[in-house]
């Protein structure tokens, strides 16, 4: 199921809200009452008959819930004695609204483990309103016991669970904490597939996104989603619209294998969107999420969060983790893990020394099987310059002398370009050919040059392998090519190509520098959809639907420009 907090400062607007939580195919509402109820006495009857109200005629099923100010997120700061009156009042609502209409009470409420555990009495007050063993009412409400830590994973964690487990007049059990990395979300699943009751297990913060997104396929009892971002009341809580479109919420399953995009930063990757949208389209029982695992203080650090979260996710039992796109800053350390572990790796891997593709193949018990590690950075590039024909004997310029400019002079040479690598630290350029020239037949067809010999290149192909150009990077507004390089060969019979690397913006200033001279352009998209063409024909065994990457990451990125 999917609930939607709604923060209560007006009835009147959070009845609106409630009515388009349910538009938006949400399941449940969470009324939170910190804002509206002040526990003030001489206000309580207006303050009870409006809540009272509001839950009556909310049009989906709701929980009521009042957190007051302190170590849980919430923001009533008026005394627990009338919270939990509320509360007693809420569970009892059968009577008349005071418009007329019927009282409905609300399908749960929900009240922290730390006040049931402060006092008999409030324990005794709150089972009046909740339906349990010894309940003699007949009473609908069901209590959620919940416990929420914003810092980080509890030390406590395993005593709260036995808490709530003893606590018998609870329905519902929730556990929310600030996830410290991925590997947290492993410690939720795990509480939610040994869970004898129906439980809530979340990770906030963006480590958490995972438990949030997966909850179905471990059987939680519900996730939480905002209408809108602006209306998020938990640190990486997803709108509704996210859960349902982008991940398709609705089709996680216990079977359903789990994929995602490794790396950090990894917010705006284009990566969710095009897999997602490809397993929808090919009927495919997969989901692929953000997975961010950050680079470490140095590149050792970097190694060995990839290494921890890598093992432990391809050997989770009920994951059923089965590949994924890899991305800075660990496209190296992918290769090095693979070493290491024996995993098997194609040439262009082994070769460049950095690979973007994982895929674990798993037995018929969901056991790991099998673990590949590929590159299908290389192969992209050369498929987006098809329309140069024959590459062999081409002179091509490669611009930078990073991880990509590795990828393409490895792939172009293979193809019997002749490359030459123009880094502006030389010493860089220098060291990439020598590695790559140990992997390549024909060491002729690769050397480095410093960047100021740019205008006599006289080059027939030229790729941007820079950030130049790159919205938000250090030289967004700058070409990576000058006139007079793109004028620095009049004899060039084919004209002159540019493929910039570089996709966000789509049309890059390096495009438009080689518009403008005549040459034709290739742009960073067309690399893009390629290499996660490639990738996602490896996780689902089958072709990508034709165009629909490049179709769905153009239209992002045009939309995301200001
Ligand atoms: P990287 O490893 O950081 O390498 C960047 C290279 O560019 C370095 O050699 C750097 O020189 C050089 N450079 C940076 N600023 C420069 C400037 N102002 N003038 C001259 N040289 C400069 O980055 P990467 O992973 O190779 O990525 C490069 C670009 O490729 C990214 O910006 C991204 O937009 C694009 N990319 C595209 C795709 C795709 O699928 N289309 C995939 C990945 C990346 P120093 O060595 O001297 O610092």
């Amino acid at each position: 199921m999917i609930c939607v907090p709604i923060m209560v400062r007006d009835p009147a607007l959070a009845l609106q809200l409630a009515t388009a939580a349910k538009a938006a195919g949400a399941d449940l509402v969470e009324f939170r009452l910190d804002e509206c109820f002040t526990g003030d006495t001489a206000a309580a009857d207006d303050e009870i008959a409006a809540i009272v109200g509001l839950v009556s005629r909310s049009p989906l099923p709701c929980i009521a819930t009042c957190r007051p100010t302190g170590t849980e997120g919430g923001s009533y700061d008026g005394p627990d004695d009338a919270r939990i009156s509320l509360f007693e009042r809420l569970g009892t609502a059968f009577g008349r609204t005071r418009d007329g209409g019927s009282e409905h009470p609300p399908r749960y409420i929900d009240v922290e483990l730390s006040t049931w555990q402060r006092s008999a009495n409030i324990r005794q007050k709150v089972k009046l309103a909740v339906d349990h063993p010894e309940q003699v009412r007949d009473i609908t409400t069901s209590l959620i016991l919940s416990s929420h830590d914003f810092n980080g994973r509890p030390a406590d964690l395993a005593r709260r669970m036995t808490a709530m487990r003893e606590a018998t007049a609870a329905r519902v059990h929730k556990i929310a904490f600030r996830a410290r990395s991925v590997r947290d979300n492993l410690e939720l699943f795990d509480m939610l597939t040994s869970a004898e009751t129906p439980t809530i297990a979340l990770g906030m913060g963006e480590f958490g996104l995972m438990s949030r997104i997966l909850a179905p396929k471990f059987g939680a009892l519900l996730t939480f989603a905002s209408l809108r971002k602006e209306e998020v009341t938990a640190p990486g809580q997803p709108t509704i619209a996210e859960l349902i479109d982008l991940y398709r919420f609705r089709s996680i399953s216990p079977q359903t294998r789990v994929f995602g995009v490794i790396g950090s930063p990894i917010g705006h990757s284009l990566s969710p969107l095009v897999h997602n949208a490809g397993f929808a389209a090919t009927g495919f029982d997969g989901v692929y999420v953000p997975i961010p695992v950050p680079g470490g203080s140095d590149a050792d650090a970097a190694y060995v969060n990839l290494k921890a979260t890598l093992l432990e996710f391809i050997d989770h039992p009920q994951l059923s983790f089965s590949g994924a796109s890899v991305t800075i800053p660990h496209k190296e350390n992918l290769v090095r893990l693979a070493r290491e572990q024996g995993w098997v790796m194609d040439e262009t891997g082994a070769a460049i020394g950095a690979a973007n593709t994982l895929l674990v193949e798993r037995d018929a018990a969901d056991r790991p099987a099998s673990v590949r590690v590929v590159n299908t950075d290389a192969p992209a590039l050369v498929a987006s310059l098809a329309a140069v024909g024959e590459l062999k004997g081409r002179r091509v310029a490669v611009l930078g002398a990073g991880g990509v400019a590795r990828a393409a002079a490895w792939a172009l040479a293979r193809e019997g370009a002749t490359v030459v690598v123009y880094g502006r630290t030389k010493a860089k350029a220098d060291a990439l050919v020598a590695e790559l020239r140990k992997s390549l037949a024909d060491t002729g067809k690769l050397v480095a040059a410093d960047w100021s010999l740019l205008p006599k290149s006289c080059a027939e192909v030229y790729i941007n392998a820079t950030p130049m150009g790159m919205a938000g990077g250090p030289a967004a507004a700058e070409s990576a090519l000058t006139p007079e390089a793109l004028a620095s060969c009049s004899a060039n019979k084919m004209g002159t190509v540019v493929l910039d690397t570089v996709y966000n913006p789509v049309d890059t200033p390096t495009l438009r520098v080689a518009r403008h001279f005549g040459s034709r352009t290739v742009d960073g998209v067309s690399m893009f959809s390629s290499q996660a063409e490639a990738q996602f024909a490896l996780f689902a065994n089958g072709p990508a639907p034709a165009g629909l990457f490049d179709r769905l990451a153009r239209e992002r990125l045009t939309a995301s420009v200001p």
